[in-house]
């Protein structure tokens, strides 16, 4: 089954998965967030969760997956919108799960498992769900950096501690916008 979409509602979406992860930039969680859509609705909305449950499985994508209510069983007809591209233990489970389409601003060039390292969705017969990227990709990898300049304070192994604890200027904006419009 095909998610329907257009440029304007991907833009949309891909704010509030932005909004979500900036939701995880203010509780000390790396900042990676995520909206599952069906039907043009959100069914589920999540952000990292590693820190707080100190499970570096508990990505974005693992954490929307469990907070699916029971009426969406799987992800066919879904649109998945994440901040940064799926890794490869996502994308794989989202392959699982039959995602239709996946949504991504940055690319992930460390992890990333649909089309940065590894391209599992376009690598089976027949290919998986569809994946487009850069979709307020800029504003996903600023709200990272300014993670990271401020340290993940809660990492096995801190490295630095230079305590910002400021959201960029351009989410604080974005989020503006949502709330407004
Ligand atoms: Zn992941």
């Amino acid at each position: 089954m095909e998610a329907a979409s257009s440029d304007a509602e991907d833009f949309r979406f891909m704010r509030e998965a932005l909004r979500t992860a900036a939701a995880a930039f203010n509780e000390g969680e790396v900042p990676v967030g995520c909206v599952i859509v069906r039907d043009g609705e959100i069914v589920s909305r999540a952000h990292n969760d590693t820190n707080a449950t100190m499970n570096a499985t508990r990505h974005a994508e693992f954490v929307a997956i469990d907070s699916l209510p029971p009426s969406v069983p799987t992800l066919e007809g879904c649109t998945l919108y994440v901040t940064i591209e799926p890794c490869v233990m996502c994308a794989s489970a989202l392959m699982h799960l039959k995602l239709s389409r996946c949504v991504f601003g940055a690319p992930n060039a460390k992890f990333g498992g649909c089309g940065s390292v590894f391209d599992l969705p376009a690598d089976v017969d027949p290919p998986a769900y569809t994946c487009k990227a850069g979709v307020l990709g800029e504003e996903a990898i600023q709200l990272l950096r300014a993670f990271y300049v401020r340290g993940n304070e809660k990492a096995p192994k801190p490295h630095r501690r230079v305590g910002n604890t400021e959201l960029p200027d351009v989410i604080v904006e974005l989020a503006k916008e949502t709330e407004s419009g």
